[in-house]
């Protein structure tokens, strides 16, 4: 399979099951929600956010990050030379909280198939966990935002090697100026972090490689082969 139709295959099983994705009740949050917040953004990039859980505006508008954390987080991104359109963003709960609150260990029990899922079909090289839930979903670690934000973590999830790479929720640094600060130079990691991990080189089809020459006894010496 060529990396084109296996990249055009992963967007469509993506969209297949974004659209089973719609129609969930496996929890609770069924009842109350306007619609479900599957993702959005680029299903073939490199960088993946992701947050904690539709809000009000994200709940009615059915996209992740359109009120005053995502005008936050695309100015974080126009600030490293990126826009929404190049990135993938996602929650940990596809569906809102009542009254925003936390989402609850049996809602993320419920959900977290779908992020999971997500994560295996666009397999991003960096996650960008935004927060507490995120961060400790992904990383499969207690540990919390104070203490590993700014610090790449080399990861697996499912069959994907990714770095994650935690930072503070924008929404915690909407009114703190100094968690913006850090948010910011976090944030800042993320050209050299992305840098650091190329993308998957397309497979040079059979026909074209070129055929492998004859050892030279002194090249194999030379450890050249
Ligand atoms: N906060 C989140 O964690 N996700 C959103 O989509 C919006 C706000």
């Amino acid at each position: 399979m060529t990396a084109m139709s296996d990249a055009a295959e992963r967007r469509a099983e993506l969209e297949r099951r974004a659209a089973e994705w719609r129609g969930c009740q496996k929890c609770a949050l069924a009842a109350g929600r306007t619609q479900v917040v599957v993702g959005a953004g680029n299903p073939d990039a490199g960088l993946m956010f992701v947050g904690e859980a539709p809000g009000f505006h994200e709940d009615r508008q059915g996209i992740p990050f359109v009120g005053q954390a995502g005008k936050l987080l695309e100015s974080l991104l126009g600030e490293i030379g990126l826009s929404r359109d190049r990135v993938y963003i996602a929650n940990v709960l596809k569906c809102r909280p009542p009254g925003n609150r936390d989402p609850q260990p049996d809602e993320i029990d419920a959900c977290e198939e779908h992020l999971f899922a997500q994560v295996e079909l666009i397999q991003p090289r960096v996650i960008c966990t935004l927060g507490n839930f995120a961060t400790k979903l992904l990383s499969g670690q207690p540990y919390g935002i104070t203490r590993v934000h700014g610090k790449p973590q080399p990861h697996r999830i499912g069959s994907v090697e990714l770095v994650l790479y935690p930072i503070f929720h924008p929404a915690a640094a909407l009114y703190t100026p100094s968690m913006l600060d850090t948010l910011r130079a976090d944030f800042a990691q993320l050209p050299e972090l992305l840098a650091e991990r190329p993308a998957v080189p397309e497979p040079v089809p059979v026909m074209d490689v070129p055929a492998v020459p004859e050892r030279e006894p002194e090249y194999a010496q030379l450890g050249l082969f």
